[in-house]
């Protein structure tokens, strides 16, 4: 038998160290970007895997393949009932356990899931104006949002980050709005390219606000150490590209999925609600985990499955190319 962590490569060598789990495809928000107005045809409760199920899925890639990192996402995690006892179940394994989240039950829920184990939380906001905010996600529950960051930061669930999907003609006017905002309530903001992960099909190339032009736009506001500095912080595995301002107010990352892909640096695998793991966000095929986990899988069996399926994760998306396909599942679906 060999010793424990195994390196979980894929065909690139890319090693695998992160895994984002999906708690449910549900959601209480119908941001624009992500699913449509009227929702989405829910997954059964039955389909949705186990906290016991979650759990040995977890268990397996940390203790097996040295996952150091575990995110909590969905649709929206904090919906799913009682999941402080999913966190307490997690952060049993010693890793950096985090949750995104739309910020909007965080001032009741941040208290339990801190006391659980949870470590950090990035919260979602595309807009600073009520109005907007509520045109963008359907809901309008911007103040509940900001006292959600207040709760998580006075739970201890810091640095606090904030995601803002960035679209043009919607609210990229607002990009050094946010920026001005991380600066003065002392949390970093990531912008994150529009990708083609939309539930309604509806998302254009046109509609993409390149990182180019979002670190123009901030820096024009707010001057920014030199970019070779603030490339020096850039952790290899790290999605976001951070940049930090010359006044040493903080500073601010870009998440560029669609014009400058990280595909090459990716460490990560997904599971979905219903236990299908995917090598990718725009993957095409998944593996599913469910149906051997209760027909009594073991260990061994699940371990060969998460490795052919690693083993076979492409170079990358391709978004752009006239090869993409955008996946026939929206972000909520998947588990972003
Ligand atoms: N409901 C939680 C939230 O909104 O933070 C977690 C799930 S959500 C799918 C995870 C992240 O994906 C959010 O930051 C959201 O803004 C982002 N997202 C959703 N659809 C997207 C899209 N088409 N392009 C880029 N980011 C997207
Ligand atoms: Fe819900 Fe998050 Fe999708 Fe918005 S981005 S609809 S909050 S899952």
């Amino acid at each position: 038998m060999p010793s424990w962590p195994l390196d979980l490569a894929d065909g690139f060598g890319r090693v695998h160290r992160d895994l984002r789990i999906s708690v449910t495809d549900r959601c209480n928000l119908r941001c624009r970007y992500c699913m449509p107005e009227e929702g989405m045809p829910w997954v059964h409760r039955d389909e949705i895997l186990t906290f016991e199920e979650i759990e040995r899925v977890a268990t397996l890639f940390v203790r097996r393949y040295g996952f150091t990192g575990i995110r909590l996402t969905g649709g929206e995690p904090t919906v799913r009932s009682h999941l402080p006892l999913l966190v307490g179940k997690l952060a049993r394994l010693g890793v950096d356990l985090a949750l995104t989240t739309n910020g909007s039950t965080l001032a009741t829920t941040a208290g339990d899931l801190a006391a659980a184990g949870l470590r950090r939380v990035n919260v979602s906001i595309d807009s600073l104006r009520r109005d907007r905010f509520a045109e963008i996600t359907k809901r309008d529950v911007l103040p509940q949002v900001l006292a959600g960051i207040d709760a998580a930061r006075a739970a201890g669930l810091g640095p606090v980050k904030v995601n803002m999907v960035v679209m043009r003609g919607v609210n990229d006017d607002e990009i050094v709005d946010m920026a001005g905002f991380g600066r003065a309530a002392g949390v970093e903001v990531r912008f994150i390219e529009y990708m083609p992960l939309d539930a309604q099909h509806a998302w254009t190339g046109d509609a993409v606000v390149s990182r180019a032009e979002i670190v123009a736009r901030v820096a024009a506001a707010f001057p920014l150490l030199d970019a070779s500095v603030a490339g020096e912080e850039h952790d290899a595995a790290e999605p976001a590209e951070r940049f930090r301002y010359a006044d040493g107010l903080g500073g601010f990352g870009v998440i560029a999925s669609v014009t400058e892909a990280f595909c090459d640096r990716c460490d990560r695998v997904r599971l979905t609600a219903e236990g299908k793991l995917r090598s990718c966000l725009f993957a095409l095929e998944e593996t599913d985990l469910r149906g051997p986990l209760r027909s009594g899988a073991s260990d061994d069996d699940l371990a060969a499955l998460i490795e052919a399926a690693v083993a076979a994760k492409w170079a990358g998306h391709a978004i752009g190319q006239p090869v993409f396909v955008q996946p026939t599942r929206g972000m909520s679906q998947i588990g972003g």
